[in-house]
């Protein structure tokens, strides 16, 4: 159960260019392939410090069982899978891992969960399973308890009052939802029937939506009450509509990036761009970064492509994304995937080669694949990639306090408007905060966060209005110009 995860240093030496290229396609929310500094063998330790590490006669006799550590304390979630409110795959995230910052940063109720975890088996009988967790976790950070607690008394009490909506955060999405399943089933129709360079794009757009207003809040967990449709949503979203694994996407966007937001060694967003793209400083400079301001929006349309390698790579041969074990993962989480690709594969091309032939199809394709992945890379890149959102650049205070973290490494822009289209990843820091709850409270949690951060002397990093992706895209470019030069000539 708890096999070494390959180092992705391990496989540098047979990576090609290609795969460097496919592997950098993404700078932003949800990097994909397995990738690392060559140079450095410090990176790409991404979740290591939450995994286990020593194997021992105790721990093998428990393999059977699956166990997680919450505060230092070992549970036996074996038997609590099925009845877990969030869904079985979310419980799947902490399995073999110190799941602090992944059970306080999902649970708006604290009080709750905790009554809960008292009633599930602990395991004191056997030696130290997990290594402690480095990291600071979210209920330690008194801005982000004082925050939590005005989100649930302003916010989330009186929408149970007047809208009957859960005190968890969760569901309340059905409009949005709605509209995402009716722009792709109505653009996978024009696609499928009149296939042009036209419908290929309305195709891309209809995978972005998806990409963002219905998997990614559903593999979160926030966008229906149920755990059921969640998941299925969740999958559906993502394995059918956009060709990417859902499963693989749990495990490096909420266990790696999530919790470790923009941290070199445990965020994937930042390693696994590397060496095509240098996100920080502490990377090493080669030559061709000077040109990444200009090439860098030329590899996000190889996100896709990337996607169908990575995830492959990723689930059968790894069975780990960098750094990030798979401990949890089913045989059913894997079976989906399968399905999942076939299902994908048939509606965007098998079918439609099937109806207009090979010479009508690839160039609808291509180009629905590609502008789909380029405007999930633009708009998920701008969030986390600014002047000013590198942790070295922080204070010693927010580096060790979770909730000051993640609002000063990620950054919010536009407005309601763009919530609706974005799938509220446009309130990156609200996200980020509340990752586990409905996409459509980030616009009401806004202000309050504003208020805290000015009470508390925190940057809140972003763009407000309709206009908000202008400037913060400008802010992106003059980072990367940033990242590109030099730094033994700039010092
Ligand atoms: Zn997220």
């Amino acid at each position: 159960m708890h096999k070494k995860v390959a180092h992705p240093n391990e496989i540098h030496n047979t990576t090609t260019i290609l795969w460097h290229i496919l592997q950098a396609c993404k700078g932003g929310d949800d990097v994909i392939a397995h990738s690392c500094s060559p140079h450095n063998p410090e990176m790409g330790k991404g979740g290591n410090a939450s995994m286990v590490k020593n194997r021992s006669p105790a721990r093998e006799a428990n393999r059977c069982r699956k166990v997680t550590q919450i505060r230092g304390q070992v549970y036996d979630i074996t038997d609590f899978a099925e009845s877990h409110p969030g869904g079985a795959q979310l419980l799947a995230l902490a399995v073999g891992r110190d799941a602090t910052i992944l059970f306080e940063s999902h649970h708006i109720r604290t009080e709750i969960v905790d009554r809960v975890l008292k009633t599930l088996p602990k395991v004191d009988d056997i030696d130290k399973l997990f290594p402690d967790e480095e990291f600071p976790a979210p209920l330690d950070s008194p801005v982000y308890r004082k925050i939590q607690q005005r989100v649930r008394d302003e916010i989330l009490a009186p929408l149970e009052r007047t809208k009957g909506r859960a005190a968890t955060g969760r569901g309340g999405c059905l409009l949005d939802m709605a509209a995402v399943v009716a722009f792709f089933f109505t653009s996978l129709s024009l696609y499928i029937a009149c296939p042009s360079i036209m419908t290929g794009i309305i195709l891309g757009l209809a995978g972005y939506w998806s990409g963002t207003g219905l998997q990614h809040t559903a593999n979160h967990g926030g966008l229906c009450r149920s755990s059921y449709w969640n998941q299925f949503w969740g999958w559906f979203g993502s394995d059918v509509v956009i060709g990417k694994s859902s499963l693989e996407w749990r495990y490096h966007h909420t266990v790696s990036h999530h919790s470790y937001c923009n941290d070199i060694n445990r965020d994937q967003d930042v390693y696994t761009s590397f060496p095509l793209i240098r996100l920080d400083e502490t990377q090493p400079w080669s030559w061709y970064h000077t040109f990444q301001p200009i090439y860098t929006p030329f590899i996000w349309p190889l996100l896709y492509l990337a996607a169908q390698i990575g995830d492959f790579v990723n689930i059968f041969i790894y069975k780990a994304s960098p750094g990030v074990e798979y401990t949890g993962i089913t045989p059913i989480e894997v079976a989906l995937y399968v399905f999942g690709k076939i299902f994908h594969v048939s509606i965007t091309l098998a079918i439609p080669v099937y109806l207009h032939g090979w010479a009508k199809i690839w160039a609808p394709f291509v180009v629905y694949s590609c502008f789909g992945s380029f405007v999930l890379c633009w708009f998920f890149i701008v969030s986390h990639n600014l002047d000013g959102l590198r942790p070295h650049q922080f204070s010693h205070t927010t580096r060790n306090d979770w909730g000051r973290w993640q609002i000063e490494t990620s950054a919010s822009w536009g407005n309601v408007f763009w919530s609706f289209l974005s799938g509220g990843l446009n309130y990156q820091i609200e996200h980020h905060l509340f990752p586990g709850v409905a996409h459509n409270l980030y616009p009401l949690m806004q202000p309050i966060i504003k208020q805290e951060c000015v009470n508390e002397g925190i940057q809140y990093n972003g763009f407000d209005g309709y206009f908000g992706i202008v400037p913060i895209t400008f802010k992106m470019f003059c980072f990367l110009k940033k990242m590109s030069l030099n730094p033994s000539k700039t010092k």
